[in-house]
């Protein structure tokens, strides 16, 4: 009988952690074939071996998750057509900025019938308006594509410590139900919901709130003040998402997507971390320096959020409405100095 082939398209810190999760799961389901392949973006490591090299000889990914073994059916390849070839279920798990060239690479390579999944958190903005990355993948390939988004700090998961996860999907149930069964472990525990945009929404703009959380440590404010933070920026989560698009609904914020990815990326996230070192210099040192130096290759994607969503906000005449959102661009393009935080982010929006 025809078994799923999954690929999973990306292998940063996240990228390799879900690969590990889906393989120990193809080996145990047997409608599933036992191999997954990773597209690895290729580089060369310090020792002159290739990434790719290094993770099929080691089964680890040595450089965005080391000391984690991945599942000897991982099998890392540099080369995307011949990574999705021949695949039914697609994983889409890159820094969200490069998801517009993959996909261009990708028109015409993926099976007509594909079941794709992203995990990106992030949107892209165009002429037209915001597009989730979601969206681009069905628009741009012509397939269905669900949303996987929570709690999820990949370092945790990596070594097997308890979390939750929200699928969203579109229409079809039985799709989400495949995508729940190849994610799930006894540790990680999915749920399935049908709002794409209210899940993917939500982990995107978590980001923002988070680089918010960073300077209000950086500044060392205090667990009120970030909680006041945290709550404001929960509140513009909602009517953001809500305004894009009224099918959004209320419980998906009460899911790990929402509150519970909120609450952790605020805690332990990169965005979080970064965004402290920045108001430490006191905005005088670089977002791109600082993620250079402190996170070796692994990408932010709140500060290029806060810009997107800035755009948003003043194409549509919203920026009144979203002081938290708006303040965080301007704090990161250092037109207003990180102590503007709380202040600015406490002008009671008028809706
Ligand atoms: P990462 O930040 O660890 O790694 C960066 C990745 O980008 C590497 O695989 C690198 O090879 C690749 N890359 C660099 N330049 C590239 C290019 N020009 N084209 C294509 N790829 C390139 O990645 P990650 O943590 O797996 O994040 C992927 C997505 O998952 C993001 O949207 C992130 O928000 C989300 N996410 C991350 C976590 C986490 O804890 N790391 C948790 C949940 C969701
Ligand atoms: P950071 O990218 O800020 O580390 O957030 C990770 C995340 O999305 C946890 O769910």
């Amino acid at each position: 009988p025809h078994k799923t082939r999954v690929t999973v398209v990306g292998s940063g810190n996240w990228g390799s952690v879900a690969a590990k999760l889906i393989a120990s799961n193809t080996l145990r389901l047997s409608s599933f074939h036992d191999e997954v392949r990773m597209w690895v973006f290729e580089e060369t490591l310090p020792s002159g071996e290739k990434l790719t090299d290094a993770i099929n000889r080691n089964n680890e990914n040595v450089k965005y998750l080391p000391g984690i073994k991945l599942g000897k059916n991982v099998v890392a390849d540099p080369d995307l057509e011949n990574a999705v070839n021949g695949a039914n279920m697609l994983v889409f798990v890159t820094p969200h900025q490069f998801m517009e060239g993959i996909c261009r690479r990708l028109v015409g390579k993926v099976k007509a019938d594909v079941e794709a999944i992203s995990l990106i958190k992030g949107m892209e903005v165009k002429m037209e308006g915001p597009c989730m990355i979601s969206t681009l993948i069905s628009q741009q390939l012509g397939i269905n594509c669900c949303v996987l988004m929570g709690a999820n700090i990949a370092n945790e998961i990596a070594v097997e410590k308890f979390s939750e996860a929200t699928v969203g999907y579109r229409e079809n149930k039985e799709i989400a139900q495949k995508w729940v069964q190849l994610f799930s472990t006894s540790y990680f525990i999915v749920t399935p919901i049908q709002d794409v945009e209210g899940v993917e929404l939500c982990g995107t703009l978590k980001n923002v709130v988070a680089i918010a959380a960073g300077f209000v440590d950086g500044l060392e404010m205090g667990n009120n003040t970030k909680a006041a933070i945290m709550r404001i920026g929960l509140r513009e989560m909602k009517a953001f998402s809500k305004m894009l698009f009224s099918s959004v609904k209320d419980t998906t914020f009460f899911e790990s997507c929402g509150v519970a990815d909120l609450i952790t990326t605020c805690l332990g996230g990169r965005n979080r971390k970064v965004a402290e070192a920045f108001a430490r210099s006191g905005g005088k040192r670089s977002f791109d320096e600082l993620e250079a130096e402190m996170l070796q290759g692994q990408k932010l994607q709140g500060v290029s959020t806060a810009k997107e969503v800035y755009e948003v906000l003043s194409h549509r005449g919203w920026l009144d409405f979203f002081p938290l959102f708006a303040t965080v661009h301007e704090i990161c393009i250092g037109t207003l100095p990180p102590s503007a935080i709380v202040e600015h982010s406490e002008r009671t929006p008028k809706i």
